[in-house]
């Protein structure tokens, strides 16, 4: 079984880099559950394969699959996203390195770049939504710009492609993570960015079933570096978590077109509930990059922050809903409800929250693929109760 090339991302995604096993013809690719593989004589592997650290068919199959619907040359897939994020810091950064990086990142994120600066790496967080603030802290001098677009939970949206001009300029590399957006709604790398970082916990998983994360990269020997880093430190996934992604990439595009329409008709019904301040969805012609958005992106995601008005309307409202489940996460076929402020987003300093706008008033919603009716009704019901 060969992709056409040139295939649609639908046909990508449910084909890429899989073929039938070829002794039972099993069309699934199986779950290759083994640590070591027998060598016809010494240093004489079979297709490859010498220690499954290093590769495992399962793997094998889902890094290409992921390259494909990404566009790129190669991926590498790690035990969780920021194993991923860690990777490619590692795989091109040394001690005295400068990243310049958004400053409304995924909080564990940040985190792991404090933990960073430990061991000599600097980094400055700057607002990545305005491009000459971004050239600025580029021309100080920096090895790689790192970004998030759509931000979590602002929703602010990051021009990728003038982003990827100025760090090039600059001489840096940009790194953009596409958590949220996935491969269907946004391609980075044609953008011009240099490497894609996921966590295919959330869409591209897609099922709340495992944690992972996946680097996608642009260039041959970007792809060597980074292999040589996922070898010699081992943050590797296991070949069921690999199976499981196999399957649910198989349908991202489909699942996608079910989170952007629920998420836009929620966003509607949201931003006219006289009981809603605000309503962040880039969706929404009154977003401030709801331009940039509609260029940059296929659609507007299954995410919506809303601004309820108090920290305690927000905490009623997160407790009242009975179809959104009260979780962290996101990405998952069933819809989830949040406070960012006491509990995604608790480790930034409240001050930096107030400063970017992450009030504690906001609640915030992954749009599942449920029926709409029920999930307009759910929210509904849980605004009159607050
Ligand atoms: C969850 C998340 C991560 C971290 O991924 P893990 O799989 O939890 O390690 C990184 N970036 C974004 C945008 C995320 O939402």
């Amino acid at each position: 079984m060969q992709t056409p090339s040139g295939a649609g991302f639908g046909t990508l995604a449910v084909h890429a880099g899989q073929e039938p096993e070829p002794r039972s013809g099993a069309i699934m690719t199986p779950i290759y559950q083994t640590s070591t593989y027998v060598q016809d004589g010494v240093g004489r592997t079979r297709n490859g394969h010498e220690y499954a650290r290093v590769s495992n068919p399962t793997r094998t199959a889902l890094e290409a699959n992921l390259a494909a619907l990404e566009g790129g040359v190669a991926s590498r897939t790690f035990a969780s996203g920021l194993a991923a994020t860690e990777a490619v810091l590692k795989s091109t950064l040394s001690a005295g390195d400068r990243v310049v990086c958004g400053d409304n990142l995924y909080g564990g994120s940040e985190r792991l770049f404090r933990f960073w600066e430990r061991f000599g790496l600097e980094f400055e967080f700057v607002d990545t939504g305005d491009v000459a603030t971004v050239r600025d802290a580029l021309e100080r001098g920096a090895r790689m710009l790192f970004l998030e677009t759509p931000t979590n939970p602002l929703m602010r949206i990051t021009d990728i492609e003038s982003c990827a001009a100025a760090a090039h300029e600059a001489g840096a590399l940009l790194v953009v993570d596409n958590t949220f957006a996935t491969p269907w709604l946004q391609r980075p790398l044609e953008l011009g960015a240099d490497f894609v970082i996921h966590s295919s916990t959330k869409y591209l998983g897609g099922h709340s079933d495992l944690i992972g994360g996946a680097v996608i990269v642009a260039s041959a020997e970007r792809d060597e570096a980074l292999a040589w880093q996922q070898m010699a430190t081992g943050a590797v996934p296991g070949p069921m978590d690999c199976f499981l992604l196999l399957r649910s990439t198989k349908t991202l595009h489909v699942r996608m077109r079910a989170h952007c329409d629920n998420a836009a008709r929620i966003a509607v019904f949201l931003d006219e509930h006289p009981e809603v301040e605000q309503v962040l969805y880039p969706g929404l012609a009154h977003h401030p990059e709801h331009e940039l958005a509609r260029r940059q992106m296929l659609g507007f995601g299954g995410m919506i922050t809303l601004d309820i008005g108090s920290p305690e309307r927000a905490e009623a409202l997160a407790a009242s809903t009975r179809v959104f489940a009260l979780a962290e996460s996101l990405g998952g076929v069933e819809s989830l409800i949040s406070v960012p402020s006491k509990m995604t987003h608790a480790s930034v300093p409240r001050e930096r929250r107030l400063k970017m706008g992450l009030t504690d008033s906001l609640v915030r919603l992954s749009v599942g693929i449920e029926d709409p009716d029920d999930l307009v009704a759910d929210l509904a019901q849980a605004l009159d109760r607050i």
